[in-house]
């Protein structure tokens, strides 16, 4: 067998548009380094309409993961994205573990090698999916899914149109960042914000703020790595 034929032998990178299992773990890994870097920030926006956890919880879940893929390298994108699914779910406390860990739970059970954008985008989105059934929240109840639903979207149209991974990523990180922006003027309907009814108004969601920085995460690393 020719091992060049082998997309999951090319290290790091996307060479052909094909997402290796590489770029997933190099994905976590960013995830896990830009968490730690706005740790405060996500840390504040829970403090203004929730328990300030959400900072803390992220960053113990994925440095967790960080060592998890370390110490069990996965053998396939799936294999990666089941295993960070795993750990968040044990390791996060909170609402934001078991949503996270769903979600990528549900994009390993749904990605196929190889990956290219558009099976990346089937699979982000049944990730989103795993969010909404298990949260039961729409777009506009201030939550996650404000941002993760345009970024799924931008995937989508992102391959209909034919563009390339590295822009398709981009777009759909621009997305999610507006999302995150929208939830500031929503009032919260789901999750502990809920609670503070119109007091939640005027604050971003930090869940929504976490999900923006994850998509960013993937246009950083397929960045990097062209
Ligand atoms: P907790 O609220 O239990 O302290 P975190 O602070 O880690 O958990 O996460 C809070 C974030 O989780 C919220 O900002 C919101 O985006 C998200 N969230 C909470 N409940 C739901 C839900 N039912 N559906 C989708 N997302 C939710
Ligand atoms: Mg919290």
């Amino acid at each position: 067998m020719s091992t060049s034929m082998d997309p999951d032998s090319v290290d790091g990178d996307f060479a052909d548009g094909v997402l290796t299992t590489a770029f997933f773990v190099a994905w976590f890994d960013d995830i896990a380094e830009q968490v730690r870097l706005q740790r405060e920030r996500l840390t504040a926006l829970d403090a203004a309409i929730g328990d300030a956890d959400h900072g803390t919880n992220l960053d113990r879940g994925f440095t967790e993961v960080g060592k998890a893929l370390t110490e069990s390298p996965p053998a396939s994108p799936g294999q990666a994205l089941l295993s960070a699914g795993t750990t968040l779910i044990r390791r996060v406390g909170g609402a934001s573990g078991p949503l996270y860990g769903s979600a990528f739970r549900a994009m390993g059970k749904a990605v196929e090698a190889p990956v290219t954008l558009a099976r990346f985008a089937a699979a982000f989105d049944a990730g989103v999916v795993a969010v909404e059934q298990l949260g039961k929240a729409v777009p506009g109840d201030k939550t996650m899914v404000d941002a993760l639903v345009p970024a799924s979207r931008a995937l989508a149209l992102a391959v209909r149109d034919g563009v390339g991974v590295g822009e398709a990523f981009e777009l759909a990180a621009r997305a999610a960042e507006q999302g995150a922006r929208a939830t500031i003027p929503l009032r919260a309907r789901k999750g502990r914000a809920s609670y503070l009814g119109e007091r939640s108004i005027g604050h971003e969601d930090p869940g929504a703020a976490s999900s923006a920085l994850i998509v960013a995460s993937l246009a950083t690393v397929a960045t990097a790595a062209s």
